[in-house]
């Protein structure tokens, strides 16, 4: 009997710039009856970034997804499965340079103020555009300041990929209970933040996978074993504009590393749907 696992695809990065046909592709050919996490962006900054045609690169314009109907139409119809899952993925999703080094849209100054009211627009257009959504937020660049953290935590938002508790020191009574938690977690029940994991009962978020870690069949068993033995959910994130670039010194796409990784999954596990609402936190 194979073993049961807990399985969801999250794809970052939709928005006014997402192809329609090449997304019902993606929808159609890979991601079929799975369950899907779509990361979408409000409000895209026209700035150098990979999700980004190069024309826009330095036009610092917003571009709003509800101007791409095409792509609102798809998202609605995905909304009619049980197993959609619509996510926040920051605002306008930009960076700025400073002394050579990126910085994310949440690690920027006042980015809680700014994420506010970022929220109630984004719950505003998740409510007019999909039937029950959740509150489910994916950190642009898996990254976020403690302010935005706890903001996230108080709006009631479960979060992906909120990474380790090395990163950030946190400033309240709340933010130091997850810390102590989680170190708790990490001693007690051994948990590895860089693999899949179950936050603390103090805040609710899910750890993930990148597709572009998945260096080797090994890798990929030992991960889908651990989440499988422990009940964590195996989320795969990916971006579906990478599925075209060509894997580092290969010839081969990242849409065959991601055709590969599922059918290895499928024939290994009974894949489960995830869905974030039922699991309980430990
Ligand atoms: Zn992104």
């Amino acid at each position: 009997m194979k073993k049961k696992l807990i399985f969801a695809i999250r794809d970052d990065d939709v928005s006014y710039f997402t192809k329609a046909n090449e997304y019902n592709y993606f929808c159609e050919k890979i991601v079929k009856s799975f369950s899907l996490i779509a990361g979408i962006i409000l409000n895209q900054k026209g700035c150098p970034s990979l999700n980004v045609p190069l024309q826009y690169w330095y036009t610092d314009l917003n571009y709003e997804i509800k101007e791409n109907i095409k792509i609102c139409n798809l998202l609605k119809d995905l909304d009619k499965r049980n197993n959609f899952f619509p996510a926040v993925h920051g605002y306008d999703h930009n960076f700025i340079i400073k002394k050579n080094k990126l910085i994310p849209e949440l690690r920027q100054k006042n980015s809680s103020a700014k994420l506010n009211k970022n929220l109630d627009d984004a719950e505003k257009f998740f409510r007019d555009n999909f039937k029950n959504p959740l509150r489910l937020f994916i950190p642009p660049s898996n990254t976020i300041s403690s302010n935005c953290a706890e903001l996230l935590f108080k709006r009631k938002y479960t979060l992906f990929n909120y990474p380790g508790v090395f990163r950030q020191s946190r400033k309240s009574f709340s933010g130091y209970k997850i810390l102590i938690q989680r170190l708790l977690n990490i001693i007690l029940k051994r948990i590895d933040l860089q693999k899949p994991y179950c936050e603390t009962k103090y805040s609710k978020c899910f750890n993930s996978v990148p597709l572009t870690t998945i260096s080797s069949k090994k890798k990929l068993k030992f991960i889908a074993d651990e989440c499988s033995i422990k009940g964590y959910p195996f989320i795969l994130s990916l971006h579906q504009w990478e599925l075209s670039c060509y894997q580092p010194y290969s010839s081969k796409k990242f849409e065959e590393l991601l055709l590969d990784t599922i059918s290895y999954l499928n024939a290994n596990y009974e894949l489960l749907d995830f869905n974030p609402e039922a699991l309980t936190m430990n």
